[in-house]
């Protein structure tokens, strides 16, 4: 029997767009030999809707990347939208793909509801979604496990907005410039800025505040960015890494997703005991935040050769040209097989809960 897989895309987050591309690429990818496809689609305002079931091969999936909803059922969450069309007795899909980003996607919101409605899903589950999707939370975590990582302060904007000078005479002292500050709870590098004067450092928690209550403030350091993919539950691996060299000042959103000029380096360039040593430091993580399914790990490593966690992403960009795919199609796994691995494990860590 085929396995009955929903794909939940869109959602309401700044990441939208690039979930959007990234369930089409997945859609596409799909052998419709073993799987029934059914899209679950999520507006930007937040409404889920259920797309048509695709049994057909994918030339046609087009017309859905900008499925807007607007004449589908359900107009908002139910729990039929997981259950399957059929002549036959209807019944909930198999598993999940949470192609989400960002806040109600990768940070374990919709992980949580799946979990309530018993379904199996692709990736990290509630606990690693959350502690990694807020950035001092995850930090902290690290810092527990003993990972070496720049020094960073955490600020809310009820303590900014009450006395913001206490708060800048902190990071001045403790950090010093350039810092780097970023709102706690986002990605794809929104919000984020690099502060090398008072001024800019203002001008930075003015611009991080409008999306999040607290922001991290981190120290800047001048260090090639090595990313690395790992994959599976209780006995994780690593694909090789890849290093990502920004055009810009730093990898900022644009640079990300819109110019696509980034130039990526697969495998990247590591003397062999740097690459077991980040490896070991990337299952560290991995273990840390009891992640499953996947993570990308991004590391800094500085001119004299120390590798600093930066973060891990519970649901890094998987577009087929995105980091994370690619760093598994050098290491021998192919974009179809590296989603059949992922909805296996999903399955697989489900069934172990029973
Ligand atoms: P996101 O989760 O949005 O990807 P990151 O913390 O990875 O946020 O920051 C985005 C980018 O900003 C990084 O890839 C890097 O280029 C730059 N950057 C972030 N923090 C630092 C830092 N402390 N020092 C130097 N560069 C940084
Ligand atoms: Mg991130
Ligand atoms: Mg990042």
């Amino acid at each position: 029997m085929k396995t009955r897989i929903g794909l939940l895309y869109g959602g309401k987050s700044a990441e939208h767009k690039v979930s959007m591309q990234t369930a089409l690429a997945v859609m596409k990818a799909l052998d419709f030999e073993n799987y029934e496809v059914y899209p679950i689609y999520i507006t930007e305002e937040g409404d889920w809707t259920k797309g048509p079931q695709l049994s057909a091969p994918a030339e046609n999936i087009k017309q859905l990347e900008f499925a807007d909803g607007s004449n589908l059922p359900s107009p908002s969450f139910s729990p039929a939208l997981f259950q399957a069309d059929g002549k036959e007795e209807s019944r909930t899909l198999d598993v999940i793909f949470p192609l989400l980003h960002g806040p109600n996607g990768e940070d374990g919101t919709v992980q949580g509801l799946l979990e309530l409605l018993n379904l199996p899903y692709v990736g990290n589950g509630v606990l690693a979604s959350s502690a990694g999707m807020d950035k001092i939370i995850m930090k902290n975590i690290f810092a527990q496990a003993g990972l070496p990582q720049v020094d960073y302060i955490a600020a809310l904007r009820s303590e900014w907005e009450k006395d913001c000078d206490k708060v800048y005479a902190l990071v001045e002292e403790r950090l010093g410039y350039p810092c780097f500050v970023k709102p706690a709870n986002l990605g794809s590098s929104v919000g984020i800025s690099k502060a090398s004067s008072k001024q800019e450092l203002e001008v930075a928690f003015k611009e991080a505040f409008l999306f999040d209550r607290k922001i991290i403030v981190e120290q800047g350091v001048v260090a090639r960015e090595i990313e690395i993919g790992v994959l599976g539950n209780d006995e994780p691996e690593c694909s090789v890494a890849g290093e990502i060299v920004p055009k810009k000042d730093f990898y900022d959103y644009k640079a990300k997703y819109e110019d696509g000029d980034t130039a990526m380096i697969i495998p990247a360039e590591l003397t062999e005991q740097q690459y077991a040593e980040v490896k070991e430091m990337a299952i560290t993580a991995f273990k840390a935040l009891d992640c499953s399914g996947l993570v990308r790990a991004d590391f800094f490593l500085t001119k004299d050769g120390q590798f600093l966690i930066n973060e891990v992403n519970t649901m890094p960009g998987f577009t087929p040209f995105s980091m994370f795919p690619l760093l598994w199609k050098h290491t021998g796994v192919t974009y179809p097989q590296l989603i059949e691995k992922l909805v296996n494990l999903g399955i697989e860590r489900h069934a172990e809960k029973q």
